[in-house]
C-alpha cells in the first residue's frame, strides 16, 4: 500500500482573544504579535509560549496544526511575509465592532474590545 503524501504542518498552540476573536500564535522566539484590537499578544515561538492579556478580555488557548514546516514558519516571520500566524479569518464587517460611536449603553464600558454583545438568540 503507497503512503499517503504527508503534508508538511506543525503543531502550535494558538491564542484566541476573547475580545477580537482573532486567534494568533508566534512563529518563532522573537515573534510578538498582537492581535487585532491589541487585547493579546504572543511571544516566545515553541521555546516558550508567553501571552500577554487583558484580564478584562481573558484569552483562550488551543492546539492547532499549520500546514508549513516550522522553517518556513520561520521564515515567514523573518522576511515578513506573514502568511501565517494570524488563523482566524478577518472577523466579517458585520461582526465588527461598530464604527460608529458607541451608544449611550456602550459608555461606561471600557476600551472597545468589551463592547462585543452577544447577538440575542432568535426564537
Ligand atoms: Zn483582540
Amino acid at each position: 500500500m503507497p503512503k499517503p503524501v504527508k503534508t508538511p504542518r506543525t503543531r502550535v498552540v494558538a491564542t484566541t482573544c476573547n475580545g477580537c476573536k482573532q486567534e494568533l500564535f508566534s512563529r518563532a522566539r522573537h515573534d510578538f504579535r498582537s492581535c487585532k484590537c491589541g487585547k493579546t499578544s504572543v511571544d516566545g515561538g515553541y521555546d516558550y509560549n508567553k501571552v500577554g492579556f487583558d484580564p478584562n478580555v481573558g484569552f483562550t488557548q488551543r492546539h492547532r496544526y499549520v500546514k508549513a514546516t516550522r522553517q518556513e514558519l520561520y521564515d515567514d516571520w523573518n522576511k515578513r511575509t506573514d502568511k501565517f500566524g494570524i488563523l482566524s479569518p478577518p472577523v466579517p464587517e458585520k461582526d465588527a465592532l461598530p464604527k460608529k460611536r458607541p451608544s449611550r449603553s456602550d459608555k461606561q464600558t471600557e476600551g472597545w474590545c468589551n463592547v462585543i454583545r452577544k447577538l440575542p438568540r432568535r426564537q
